[in-house]
């Protein structure tokens, strides 16, 4: 080839193209378009010199950005002309060392459908082979042991391929070109199947063995991808109900795999949307509406319209599932609030309890990743856990930090982040950091994650609440600088850097607790922040929590005092009449306890505002989880209705207080003239809806028409957040989460981005 007649160019593509057989497949691209050059990653994705006639390089910018390999996402493509290069032939080229190691782990992919394909197959050599992948698909990060990724260092190294495995790694065509897990029969990790005891259980086919077991009304404990799963008969009330007990979780919803989207059609609403969450690699937990005649008993998600539902992301899930012929209930492997098991020994130790049977293999799990959960909001999906399948992926910044940060999370549903140059990186689900176990997981997680992603964290932001597992390892970090960050605020700036805003913006930020800088709770919070600072717009008027913590249990306490608040002490008939379903005893001790202030502390939190509604209109009493009322309360909103109550902005307040004391009275008096519940409750999600709208125009009057962010566990709530964008579009540019947590398992970010832009401004 003369260079007179060939042309250069070099082509940047950013996304999610590393780990996935991307460069591989522009090897391919290239050769087949007959273009020379090469390919290699580089810190933001992959970066492609290509030389060639004018037609053929046409043929070859043509070709990428169709076809691409399943897992691969295109999100920018930038293409310059270079200078022409004399190279004989196109090469998959080693990167810089730096930039290879950060970016080398991608996050474990679901099986794709070629893989999907051979373990059906009786003809192929890996037909009902559990461990099958290739470089489209399989374990990534589960299994990584250091870096860069190879298969030395993940625990697949102790197996040695055979000579067929070994042609398909090394083989340029070959769908499992360096794929860095391939295994098969001959050569790969191998099923067990124990009992409780941990006694092995002689059989011929472990996975039928196990679906048999379950189509019995059995238990079975399950080692996945990124944990235990435990596994049972979802049609079978009885088999829950022995879960249930077994596993010491009463009501909290059970998510359940279904073999393939017909199953799923079968006990969910599935839109687009939710199918392309529902079929992604990523392969989520999607929140879903049920389906009435759905075969799926009905304490699996007790009192529930939603039912968490995903597809099988591995052969050994898609085995079972067509053997067991039924949707399963696939639960955390854990004891109700401690980390989920990964090891052989610990699985058996902690779950032998729990588990009839217990399904095992002998390639071992590295680091624990939890299934990731999506909500849908307003058509979109919410990222509201955000693990397995979606870390380590990077999410891009708006700019360059001046120093690496780690963000170390709140208390509960606690994940952390690095940050370092213009990529922020979220941990795995870790969970609520509340018991030894959790908090070793904790700081386990964050030290691998660093030696991973090369980060030594310079500067570590934590809550500002002074009592958390969280602050006290931030503060224990020797040669960090400690910077402590307002809770609401890291939620602010946390759906800020996802959006990459660089602010000011109006930040709606509606949760059930977080500390203050005035040491008190707050909750319901409307703040005007940047990344450095905030003020606060608005609040709610607080209410007292009789009892402490026991009134978030016990939701009725927190009415009491809210009625207390709106009608004095004297509480009309009405009112009373709503509290049928509790003692009059302990009514009266109350009723004492909040007149006298006795350890009574005040919140402000939005999510307690739905507990205390939903527990006088639904009746409750008690809650089996954290938001289970407000989450029954949303639930039971009809969606036609479209009036509000009443309510009152006081700005005499030292920061503008929301009071919902007219909506209450309201309230009562709309079902007292015999408004049912589901209008009662719409007309309360209506209330805040607005009150939040008019807060947010109050300030816009003030600060400008500023863009506005919604974020807190309460925008979960797709009614609330589908009701305050609707409410302030297109006036204003209303940003809700999606790849990002809304709740506490996303202000590590925020957290992190918030001290770095404090440190800049000092
Ligand atoms: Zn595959
Ligand atoms: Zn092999
Ligand atoms: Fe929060």
């Amino acid at each position: 080839m003369t260079i007179a007649n060939i042309a250069g160019r070099r082509i940047r593509i950013r996304g999610t193209v590393q780990g996935v057989g991307f460069r591989p497949w522009v090897y391919r691209q290239a050769r087949r378009a007959g273009v020379t050059g090469r390919v290699r990653n580089d810190a933001r994705g992959v970066s492609i010199d290509a030389f060639g006639d004018e037609a053929a390089l046409g043929r070859f910018v043509d070709a990428l950005g169709i076809d691409l390999p399943p897992a691969a996402r295109i999100v920018e493509m930038a293409c310059v002309e270079i200078p022409a290069e004399a190279v004989a032939e196109f090469a998959i080229v080693a990167s810089a060392a730096d930039e290879e190691r950060r970016v080398s782990i991608p996050p474990d992919l679901a099986t794709c459908d070629a893989c999907a394909t051979e373990i059906v197959d009786p003809r192929n050599r890996r037909y009902r082979y559990p461990f099958t992948n290739c470089t489209n698909c399989g374990p990534r990060f589960t299994i990584a042991t250091d870096i860069p990724y190879d298969r030395a260092a993940t625990t697949m190294a102790r197996f040695e391929m055979c000579e067929t495995c070994g042609r398909e790694y090394a083989s340029v065509d070959n769908r499992r070109f360096h794929a860095q897990p391939n295994a098969c029969p001959n050569c790969g990790p191998r099923l067990t199947l124990a009992d409780a005891l941990g006694r092995s259980v002689a059989c011929a086919d472990v996975l039928a063995e196990a679906a048999r077991a379950i189509q019995q009304g059995q238990i079975v404990a399950l080692k996945g991808l990124g944990g235990f799963h435990l596994a049972c008969d979802a049609t079978s009330r009885e088999a829950v109900q022995r879960l249930r007990s077994r596993k010491h979780r009463d009501e909290k919803p059970f998510a359940v795999m279904v073999a393939d989207l017909a199953a799923a059609h079968e006990c969910v609403v599935i839109d687009d949307e939710a199918r392309r969450l529902l079929t992604s690699v990523e392969r989520p937990i999607v929140l879903l509406p049920d389906v009435e005649t759905s075969a799926i008993a009905p304490n699996v998600a007790p009192g529930n319209r939603l039912l968490g539902v995903m597809l099988p992301y591995t052969p050994l899930h898609r085995l079972l599932l067509a053997d067991a012929g039924r949707p399963l209930v696939m639960t955390s492997g854990n004891l109700s609030d401690e980390p989920i098991a990964y090891g052989n020994d610990e699985a058996l130790a902690r779950l032998g309890a729990i588990a009839d049977l217990f399904v095992l293999h002998d390639r071992a799990i590295q680091t624990r990743c939890d299934d990731s959960v999506v909500a849908m909001v307003v058509g979109q999906g919410v990222l509201i856990r955000r693990s397995r399948g979606y870390v380590p992926r990077p999410i891009a910044l708006r700019s360059v930090v001046s120093r690496p940060v780690l963000g170390c999370g709140g208390l509960l549903k606690n994940t952390f982040c690095l940050v370092a140059g213009d990529s922020a990186w979220f941990g795995p689900h870790i969970g609520d950091l509340e018991n030894v176990d959790t908090y070793e997981a904790y700081v386990e997680g964050i030290e691998r994650l660093e030696r991973f992603l090369q980060i030594a964290p310079a500067v570590v932001a934590h809550d500002l609440h002074p009592a958390y597992d969280s602050t006290n390892y931030a503060r224990s970090r020797a040669g960090a600088i400690a910077i402590a960050v307002q809770h609401h605020h890291a939620h602010v700036v946390s759906a800020m850097a996802e959006h990459q805003l660089e602010g000011p913006v109006i930040g709606v930020a509606y949760d059930g607790t977080g500390y203050g800088t005035d040491g008190t709770m707050w909750g319901g919070e409307v703040l005007l922040a940047t990344e450095a600072a905030f003020e606060r717009l608005a609040t709610f008027r607080p209410v007292a929590l009789a009892g402490g913590d026991r009134a978030i249990r016990e939701p009725w306490r927190i009415a009491l005092a809210l009625m207390v608040d709106a009608y004095g002490p004297d509480l009309p008939a009405d009112a009373l009449a709503l509290f049928a379903h509790v003692p009059s005893r302990e009514i009266e001790s109350i009723r004492t306890v909040l007149q006298a202030r006795l350890n009574t502390p005040l919140a402000r939190g939005v999510g307690r505002y739905f507990d205390a509604f939903g527990a006088l209109f639904l009746r409750r009493t008690r809650a089996s989880f954290e938001g289970q009322t407000a989450l029954e309360w949303n639930q039971a909103a009809d969606a036609r209705v479209s009036r509000g109550y009443r309510f009152s902005i006081d700005a005499s307040a030292r920061v503008p207080e929301i009071d919902l004391r007219q909506a209450l009275r309201d309230a009562i008096a709309d079902a007292a003239a015999g408004a049912p519940v589901s209008a009662v409750a719409a007309a309360f999600h209506n209330t805040i809806v607005e009150a939040t709208a008019s807060v947010v125009r109050r300030a816009a009057a003030r600060v400008g028409q500023v863009p506005v962010v919604a974020t807190g566990g309460c925008f979960q709530n797709a009614r609330l957040a589908e009701g305050v964008r609707a409410a302030l579009e297109p006036e204003y540019a209303v940003h809700l989460h999606a790849e990002v947590p809304p709740g506490d398992g996303g202000i590590a970010l925020g957290q992190a981005v918030i001290a770095d832009a404090i440190l800049r401004s000092r």
